[in-house]
C-alpha cells in the first residue's frame, strides 16, 4: 500500500503557480511525466494497487486558506472549537450560524489548487484509491472529488453539510454551497472582518436563520 500524506506531495503539485494549470488535471500524463516529480514516486504510484491519501491543512494553505489554529484559534474572542459544538448551537444558534457563515464565505473565496484536481482525477481513474481528509473547506469536493463509496472520506465533516434540527426530520444536504445560506447572514467584502470582536455583529433573529426545506418548520444546523 502507498500511504500518501499531502505534506509529502511533490511541491509542484501543491503550488498554484506551478506550470500545471487547473485544466491540467484532465491529463495525468502531463502531471506524472514532470521532471519535478521524483521518478520513484511516480513508479511507486503506478504500481500500487491500494493507495491511501491523507489530506491536512497544508493542502488548504496552498489555496490561501488560513486555519483557525493558525490565527490563534479565536473568533470574536470565542474559542473557535467551542463554537463548533451542539451545545453552542443550542445556546446561541445565531452566533454559531454567523461563525459558520464566515468560515463558509472564506472557504468559497479560495479556489481548489492543482493538487485537489490531481487527487480528484486519481480517484476517478483508480476506483481502489481512498482519500481521508481532515479539511472541512469543501475544496476537494469543488475540484470534483466525490464523497463516499470509497472515494473521499471526511474525518471532521464539512462546512457545507447542513441538517435539520427536527427530531422527526431526516433532512441532510452534504453539499450546500450557498453563500449566503440565508440573506441575513450575507457577508460583504468591505474590509470589516467580523472575526474581530471590534467589528459590530449584526443582530440576526431566529426566524432569519436558515430553515429546513423539507419540513419547513425547524432550523437547519451545520452538519
Ligand atoms: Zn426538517
Amino acid at each position: 500500500m502507498l500511504f500518501w500524506r499531502t505534506h509529502h506531495l511533490p511541491q509542484t503539485l501543491l503550488s498554484s503557480t506551478s506550470k500545471f494549470s487547473q485544466t491540467a488535471h484532465r491529463n495525468m500524463t502531463t502531471i506524472t511525466s514532470s521532471t519535478t516529480i521524483p521518478d520513484d514516486f511516480t513508479t511507486h504510484l503506478r504500481s500500487s494497487t491500494r493507495i491511501l491519501a491523507l489530506l491536512g491543512a497544508g493542502l488548504s494553505a496552498s489555496s490561501g486558506l488560513p486555519t483557525f489554529r493558525g490565527a490563534g484559534g479565536l473568533w470574536r474572542s470565542n474559542d473557535a472549537t467551542s463554537l463548533a459544538t451542539p451545545e453552542a448551537f443550542h445556546a446561541n444558534p445565531s452566533l454559531v450560524w454567523q461563525f459558520y457563515s464566515y468560515r463558509r464565505h472564506q472557504a468559497l473565496k479560495a479556489q481548489p489548487n492543482a493538487a485537489h484536481y490531481a487527487l480528484a482525477e486519481l480517484a476517478r481513474r483508480r476506483p481502489e484509491f481512498l482519500t481521508i481528509s481532515q479539511n472541512v473547506d469543501g475544496l476537494s469536493q469543488r475540484a470534483g472529488h466525490v464523497r463516499g463509496r470509497g472515494g473521499l472520506e471526511l474525518l471532521h465533516g464539512s462546512l457545507f453539510e447542513v441538517r435539520c434540527t427536527g427530531f422527526e426530520c431526516d433532512f441532510v444536504n452534504e453539499e450546500d454551497f450557498r453563500d449566503p445560506i440565508a440573506e441575513a447572514l450575507r457577508l460583504e467584502d468591505d474590509g470589516r472582518d467580523i472575526s474581530s470582536a471590534d467589528v459590530p455583529l449584526r443582530e440576526v433573529g431566529i426566524e432569519e436563520l436558515p430553515h429546513c426545506p423539507k419540513c419547513g418548520e425547524n432550523l437547519l444546523r451545520p452538519g
